[in-house]
């Protein structure tokens, strides 16, 4: 999912979320939504299945004033796909409305809820985000202030969580003690130089379309709390580590969004030099899976020397294909999604590179694609080591039985998916190409090592 928010006393708060939405469209295309608070502390919320450029248009984002705006978009981990599963999740209280948006995945839903619903808390939905947003409400009734309340909620939580809180007098955002999940804080300026206003999102791409400066990451375990006051930060987790999602980096953000001081187009391109010096093939030219391998393509191709070209043309409009829930609707969307170019692929050598290979249905759609459109080889390289493991932290890498590789071997895989070769990166080149301590990230998709650990009643529902 995406999570954004923004604090901007004067300026019309929904535009700019609508606009950091849209930059966040790739984190989540099942539902948009967001929330603005009046200087009275009047919410107005509109939430709805689709596209951020189809839930919202001039007309609705007139409807919602305000000088303080959350907004979300939304992939399903847990809780269907329908629109009462759409964010930002409203819950009101004694002090007014809270607005949460939240990314990530919790993996105590089903213990946390039941704590709730013993309070007599009327939950609507199946989706942990509701739960952190009635546990805060909880809080709030019992009188604590918006900021103990919130932290309150996050002790109760375990598993995965970035979260934008909109208040009426303020926004906050907090991260797990792991910082699985992205977030970052900018500034957009002011006449006042010591009073910007604040902006939250879960990738810098969001602060770029809206002109606003990066100023830094929120970090593992903290909690920010914007008002007109200003900024105040703590530390709201006893024992906060660094366990950034690595798939992050990999594949699901955006190639100009900056982590770790660099834009991941930089850091993809790495991958693809380390996976060139792993696994030189003679070839006629390199062609990506666009768009999320094409970094790692150019990197491949300026390691080996074999010519970068386009082999496959996208249909921009369509969305991921494994957002699909259904893999009927995941089928039609890869055939929607690709076509290859024979005159520049007829009577070639091929390299195709991608980022992963997740279930295998994608790379061999393509490959045989390829072939018939006249290739005479074709050589896989994949920019990360082999996703054994799902992932139980919000990215949806489905049940470890449909995972190609937690079942088959690489020569077997290659077979599959009918290649000439196949390579993935090795570990230690992604390491490499990482260049920071592996204990900073979370890979538990490559390792199995979960940094948080997983109830055995829900291991049971993914693992074999
Ligand atoms: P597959 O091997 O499942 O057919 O598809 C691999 C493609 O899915 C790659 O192009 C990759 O960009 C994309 N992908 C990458 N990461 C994920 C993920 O976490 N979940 C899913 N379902 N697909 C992903
Ligand atoms: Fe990311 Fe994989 Fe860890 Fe999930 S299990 S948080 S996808 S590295
Ligand atoms: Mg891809």
């Amino acid at each position: 999912c995406g999570v954004f928010g923004v604090f901007a006393p004067g300026l019309e708060a929904a535009k700019l979320a609508y606009f950091g939405l849209y930059a966040l469209q790739h984190r989540g295309q099942e539902s948009a939504g967001i929330t603005t608070y009046t200087p009275e502390g009047k919410t107005h919320t509109y939430k709805n299945m689709g596209l951020v450029s189809q839930v919202f248009s001039e007309p609705i984002l007139n409807d919602l004033p305000g000088h303080i705006a959350v907004g979300h978009t939304r992939y399903s981990t847990t809780g269907s796909s329908r629109v009462a599963n759409a964010q930002p999740v409203v819950v009101e209280t004694p002090k007014g409305s809270i607005a949460l948006a939240h990314n990530g995945n919790l993996v105590n839903t089903v213990e946390f809820r039941k704590t709730l619903l013993a309070k007599n808390c009327p939950l609507e939905t199946t989706t942990d985000s509701e739960v952190i947003a009635y546990a805060i409400g909880e809080a709030v009734k019992a009188g604590k202030d918006w900021y103990s309340s919130v932290i309150e909620a996050c002790q109760q939580c375990e598993g995965a969580f970035s979260l934008v809180i909109g208040t009426p007098t303020g926004i906050l955002g907090v991260r797990d003690p792991q910082g699985i999940r992205p977030l970052v804080l900018g500034t957009i300026d002011t006449d006042n130089p010591d009073k910007p206003h604040y902006v939250l999102a879960s990738e810098t791409c969001a602060l770029d379309i809206i002109g606003a400066t990066h100023v830094r990451e929120i970090e593992p375990g903290e909690i920010v709390h914007i008002t007109a006051d200003g900024i105040t930060s703590d530390t709201w987790a006893p024992k906060p580590e660094r366990k950034l999602c690595i798939f992050e980096m990999i594949y699901f953000a955006r190639p100009d969004s900056h982590m770790k001081g660099e834009s991941l187009y930089s850091y993809r391109l790495r991958l693809g030099h380390h996976l060139g010096k792993e696994s030189p093939i003679d070839a006629d030219m390199v062609i990506a899976v666009p768009d999320s391998g094409v970094p790692a393509a150019i990197g491949y191709s300026q390691t080996s020397g074999i010519p970068y070209a386009e082999g496959l043309i996208k249909n921009r409009y369509v969305g991921r294909t494994f957002i699909q829930p259904t893999q009927a609707m995941r089928e039609i969307g890869i055939r929607m999604k690709l076509n290859p170019l024979r005159d520049v692929l007829e009577g070639k050598r091929i390299i195709i590179v991608d980022d992963s290979i997740v279930r295998g249905t994608t790379s061999y759609k393509i490959v045989r694609a390829l072939r018939e459109a006249g290739a005479t080889e074709v050589h896989m390289r994949v920019s990360s080591p082999p996703v054994t493991h799902p992932c139980f932290y919000g990215i949806d890498t489905d049940d470890q039985d449909q995972l190609i590789a937690a079942t088959t071997s690489t020569s077997d895989i290659a077979q599959k998916i009918g290649v000439d070769s196949l390579h993935y990166l090795s570990w230690e080149g992604m390491l490499a190409a990482t260049g920071r301590n592996p204990e900073n990230y979370c890979s538990a998709c490559f390792t199995g090592d979960y940094p948080i650990s997983i109830p055995e009643p829900l291991k049971r529902t993914k693992l074999m």
